[in-house]
């Protein structure tokens, strides 16, 4: 297996990463950005974070009792929990020691993830929102920017005449031209097989306006902890990334903190029964409210070996 890997992943719920508070026009709970482009992201912290966690289920015998300890706090110094700096999770995924004052960065690296394809719901059914630079970036080279008020299509239209299609993406109602394109083959696991046959290129200038358009913005009650009953005079809106979005992150093994391929190998390994438990587990935010499990397309079972 290479040292950087780009997985592909669909929310199989809505994903709120929340950006801690801030308020947002209408919306209590928003997520994070991209501070250029204004376009979600999941941070690499995050993803880092939640499959560390898992990852711990996924060892086995001596290597999961050392995790388990050091994850628990058990016989460690409160400074040293989650940080002992001697398990394999510490290992792979980095430490800081707050009592040794010893800290090692991890051999794995998590790069922000980025939307690859937006669903949309449209007259035509639903379509997935994407733009030139995004499928050229997954080596998608015959892919043109669309003119500034035009979107491609690789799917066709029924009853429209070829040379006069449109297509409405919520307010907009835009003409389209049948192209041929589709995503990388490692997208195309599992849901992503049918995403890729009903993909929408957007202007650039669009895309981020497109996406913002179409998050799940969601009204929720507070519960009172005291009687556990809702709290009718506390609602709160939070937003998220809708269910269906296909989106990727890159990780990267540290070969120079890998002695040997057999140790990239394991990393890998962990790695990647973390993030197979994206799905069952999810992440971000409002888990306990039915958010955020996100099935990974492109795992390797046998972690690469
Ligand atoms: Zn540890």
């Amino acid at each position: 297996m290479n040292n950087s890997k780009t997985f592909f992943a669909v929310t199989i719920d809505p994903l709120h990463i929340g950006a801690g508070g801030y308020r947002l026009g209408r919306v209590d709970n928003t997520i994070v950005r991209e501070p250029g482009s204004g376009l979600p992201k999941l941070p690499g912290t995050s993803i880092s974070g939640v499959c560390r966690n898992y990852a711990i289920y996924g060892l086995e015998n001596g290597d999961k009792d050392k995790a388990e300890k050091c994850a628990m706090g058990k016989d460690l110094d409160p400074k040293e929990k989650n940080n002992c700096g001697q398990c394999v999770i510490c290992k792979t995924f980095g430490y800081a020691n707050g009592k040794t004052q010893k800290s090692q960065i991890g051999k794995v690296k998590f790069f922000d993830g980025t939307i690859t394809a937006f669903p949309v719901s449209t007259l035509a059914g639903p379509v997935w929102v994407t733009t030139a630079s995004i499928l050229k970036g997954l080596g998608q080279e015959n892919v043109k920017e669309p003119g500034r008020e035009e979107l491609f299509i690789n799917f066709d239209l029924p009853g429209q005449k070829k040379d006069k299609q449109k297509l409405n993406l919520g307010w907009l109602y835009l003409p389209c031209k049948k192209k041929d394109f589709s995503l990388p083959d490692e997208a195309k696991n599992g849901p992503g097989a049918e995403i890729a046959k009903r993909l929408v290129v957007a202007p650039e200038w669009l895309f981020p306006e497109i996406v913002n358009a179409n998050l799940e913005v969601r009204t929720s009650v507070s519960i009172d902890f005291e009687t556990g009953a809702a709290d009718s005079g506390k609602l709160f809106t939070y937003e998220a990334i809708p269910r269906a979005a296909l989106v990727q992150f890159d990780v990267v093994v540290d070969e120079y903190r890998c002695a040997t391929d057999p140790d990239a190998d394991k990393v890998w390994n962990i790695v990647q029964k973390g993030m197979a438990l994206f799905e069952p587990l999810g992440l971000g935010g409002m888990n306990t409210r039915g958010f955020g499990r996100l099935k990974v397309l492109n795992l390797e079972s046998n972690g690469g070996q």
